[in-house]
């Protein structure tokens, strides 16, 4: 019996290595849609609008808002990003499962909302392993590097109240561990 699609909420500090583990993970199961965010945030080299983000200005952004267009939303490093309710909501009542990959304050709210969602926060083994990776990623100047490291601090506090905790020590067992936490969930009887 297939009745209404799941909603997983992927959160974890900036640099944890989020995006590679939903690469790996989408390489070893189907029938998990990624949801995609709008953000005001600027493209960085190699990001395609509509499948990375939906990139829109921040007057579009508010505009939205205000239609009651986003699940959730949160401001995050100067940038707004949010979650198109439309494409959870089909893709629930479709009976697909689908995955957020959102920060701290907008899985906050979407525990609020949807209390059925499932939460799971991935940490990097430690917090100088995470400054290592964000500065392998030179993406980001230094100061950015630095707020974000202060964020990830506070950030990390919060997967108290996430359902699971994923270390992302290894790329492949972080990928199949969460695999493991989507397939026991997939058979979860009681609420
Ligand atoms: P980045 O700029 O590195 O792509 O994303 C910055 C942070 O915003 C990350 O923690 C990312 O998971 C989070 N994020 C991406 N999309 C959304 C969203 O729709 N809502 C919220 N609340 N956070 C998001």
């Amino acid at each position: 019996m297939k009745g209404q699609g799941r909603l997983f909420v992927l959160s974890g500090p900036s640099g944890v290595g989020k995006d590679s583990v939903l690469e790996a993970l989408f390489q070893r199961m189907t029938g998990v849609a990624r949801s995609v965010s709008a953000t005001t945030r600027v493209p960085r080299t190699g990001e395609i609008d509509g499948k990375d983000y939906h990139f829109i200005t921040r007057t579009q952004f508010e505009a939205d808002i205000e239609k009651g267009l986003f699940l959730e939303y949160a401001e995050y490093a100067g940038n707004l990003y949010g979650t198109p309710l439309r494409g959870v909501q089909e893709q629930r009542a479709a009976g697909n499962d689908i995955l957020l990959k959102i920060e701290v304050q907008g899985a906050n709210a979407v525990r609020k909302i949807a209390s059925d969602a499932i939460l799971i926060f991935v940490e990097p083994p430690s917090l100088s392993v995470l400054e290592g990776r964000l500065r392998n990623r030179a993406t980001d100047d230094e100061a950015l590097i630095q707020a974000r490291l202060e964020r990830a601090r506070t950030e990390l506090e919060c997967v108290r109240w996430y359902d699971y905790r994923l270390v992302n020590d290894d790329l492949i067992s972080a990928a199949d561990t969460l695999r493991a936490i989507i397939v026991a969930e997939r058979s979860r009887v009681r609420a």
